[in-house]
């Protein structure tokens, strides 16, 4: 290995969770994997990549600080701070690493300094309690104090322990059908609270106390009704409160937070290591989930995880990808000591172990990512199945240029 230079980039569309953009950047006959967080223009995400590795190409793939830099920097004019240019970063970023550890012979936690873990916990997401397609498009969940509505809540809930995870995620936003009053304001009537609370109360007496239990608002809420809500729950010992309020007004996070005792937990829309500095700096979160695949990739979540941990605060990212998006954050997460748990988000996915093969095994294992001590992240593609499962909208195809 004198010295290895990046030549090219090949890229899948391939719909996971949702349509997102795998990436393999070679160097030479050595290539690392990445995934770019799913996004609906994914073809934009791949013309972005494909801009982004000409800056590339010539590189030492093991110096993947500075390019990723490198990346942010010559495109701080055009959208480096944010939006799907960080995503296309981000994407880049986690092949590097797997590139660079292949090309050391290590797996990927060891150039992060090593691991405090091999087991990476995850905890499984069960959106509103719909992960079954059928449940999808239900136009409104069963009344969570009906005996039909606390089975509908148990089942899935019992689908998740089953598979071994100890932590749950569940989303209460979802109150409208015939609790709507208005599209567009943010305020929480007294009846749509009532249902939350119901929904929460019949999860938490499925699962019992020892269960980690998260509940997701999507940004929607005002603070009035954000705070009326997460004082609401404080009954129910969350593991955290997500996103009461919309990301771009830390203030107001803040706010909400001095205002209950449920933890709060925030930073899956926020882009790159600086908006980081704000959330810690009003003390608008007691639990920080950048998304890995999103927001700029491991060296940045490294940074805002050392951050949190500077303020005595876990580190527990949100998590949305495919099985090398997962399996990268989990290398990222073994490294850090204030690490809690990782977002799995693929529950009712059962093609999601045929993307890849991987050197533990299964990628999911009783609820953990199991680490082993395979060069880079230890994961390859199936490129067949990938194609089985290609998002065919985006024109790009499975690594067919
Ligand atoms: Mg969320």
């Amino acid at each position: 290995m004198s010295h290895p230079r990046i030549t090219r980039v090949e890229t899948a569309a391939v719909r996971v969770v949702g349509p997102c953009l795998v990436v393999r950047l070679w160097a030479g006959d050595t290539y690392g994997l990445g995934e770019c967080y799913p996004s609906a223009p994914v073809a934009a995400v791949d013309a972005i990549v494909r801009a982004l590795t000409e800056q590339l190409v010539g590189e030492d793939p093991r110096d993947v600080h500075r390019l990723a830099e490198k990346m942010r920097r010559w495109n701080i004019f055009t959208g480096g701070q944010g939006g799907t240019v960080v995503t296309a970063i981000s994407g880049l970023e986690m092949a590097l690493w797997d590139l660079a550890g292949k090309l050391h012979g290590v797996p990927v936690y060891q150039l992060f300094g090593g691991a405090f873990r091999k087991k990476v916990r995850l905890y499984a997401d069960c959106n509103a309690g719909t992960v079954d397609a059928a449940a999808h498009h239900l136009t409104e969940l069963p009344d969570p104090t009906t005996p039909e509505g606390r089975a509908h809540f148990k089942a899935v809930a019992d689908r998740a322990l089953g598979m071994g995870f100890t932590a749950l995620k569940f989303d209460v936003d979802d109150v409208y059908g015939s609790l709507r009053d208005d599209d567009w304001n943010r305020t929480l009537n007294r009846r749509q609270i009532d249902r939350m609370v119901g929904q929460v109360e019949a999860i938490r007496a499925a699962i019992g106390d020892e269960v980690a239990l998260a509940i997701d608002m999507h940004a929607r809420f005002d603070v009035p009704s954000a705070i009326k809500a997460a004082r609401a729950l404080e009954p129910f010992d969350l593991m955290w409160l997500e996103e009461p309020v919309p990301p771009e007004n830390l203030a107001a996070l803040a706010e909400v937070r001095r205002s209950t005792a449920v933890p709060i937990c925030a930073g899956e829309n926020l882009y790159t290591r600086f908006p980081f500095l704000d959330i810690f700096r009003v003390g608008a979160v007691d639990v920080v989930m950048p998304d890995i695949a999103k927001f700029g990739g491991l060296a940045e979540g490294r940074r805002v995880a050392e951050l949190a941990e500077l303020h005595y605060l876990p580190f527990a990212p949100h998590n949305v990808s495919g099985p090398i998006g997962t399996v990268a954050a989990a290398h990222l997460c073994a490294a850090q000591s204030n690490f809690t748990v990782l977002e799995y988000h693929a529950l009712d996915l059962d093609f999601f172990e045929d993307l890849v093969t991987y050197a533990g095994g299964t990628v999911v294992t009783d609820g953990h990512v199991v680490l082993t001590d395979a060069p880079g992240y230890g994961i390859d593609v199936n490129e067949d199945a990938l194609r089985r499962h290609e998002h065919v909208k985006a024109g790009i195809g499975v690594f067919a240029r």
